[in-house]
């Protein structure tokens, strides 16, 4: 059986002991689970940058990042901020999703799940039920044999109209 060359992350995460930060990385690699520490490079900036997505509920783009981080710190520039968002995804602790209508926007959740689109704004939020996940996974097999394909992961998208929506809507 072909193991694809990329490990696959199944958990990262940022530890911080005596004011150094690492970047605790857990990965499923040719069959064996290992665990890769490394110190995370993270500027004052880049701190920032990260505490301003974990501390969003939503799913925010570049701009609304930037918005968030300005409260703290009124000088610093967008394109610091977008180039923090870019080493903060690139180092696994922020996820880049896709809205439908094509713009990138930041997730503080690295680990896969699912997302709810609103169809009127755009919109994403996380999914977190577990009999979706399961029901899906639990027909990877069948995927494989339909697809040809050695299946890893998948995506799950609820497509509907969001509260703040729907509220405005009546
Ligand atoms: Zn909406
Ligand atoms: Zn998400």
């Amino acid at each position: 059986m072909d193991t694809p060359s990329l490990p696959n992350v199944l958990e990262l995460g940022v530890a911080s002991t005596k004011g150094a930060a690492l970047i605790v990385a857990v990965r499923y690699n040719r069959g064996m689970i290992e665990t890769q520490v490394a110190p995370a490079r993270l500027t004052r900036q880049r701190q920032a940058v990260l505490e301003a997505v974990a501390g969003r509920q939503d799913h925010p783009t570049a701009a609304q990042v930037f918005d968030s981080v300005r409260g703290r710190q009124p000088h610093i520039a967008y394109g610091t901020v977008y180039n923090a968002l870019h080493y903060l995804v690139h180092s696994g602790l922020v996820a880049e999703v896709r809205r439908p209508d094509g713009v990138v926007s930041y997730d503080r959740e690295t680990r896969p799940h699912d997302h709810a689109v609103c169809r009127a704004c755009g919109t994403l939020a996380d999914v977190h039920v577990p009999a979706v996940r399961d029901g899906v996974s639990a027909s990877y097999d069948a995927v494989a044999r339909e697809t040809g394909f050695t299946v890893e992961q998948h995506r799950v998208e609820f497509v509907g109209i969001c509260p703040a929506c729907r509220s405005s809507d009546e």
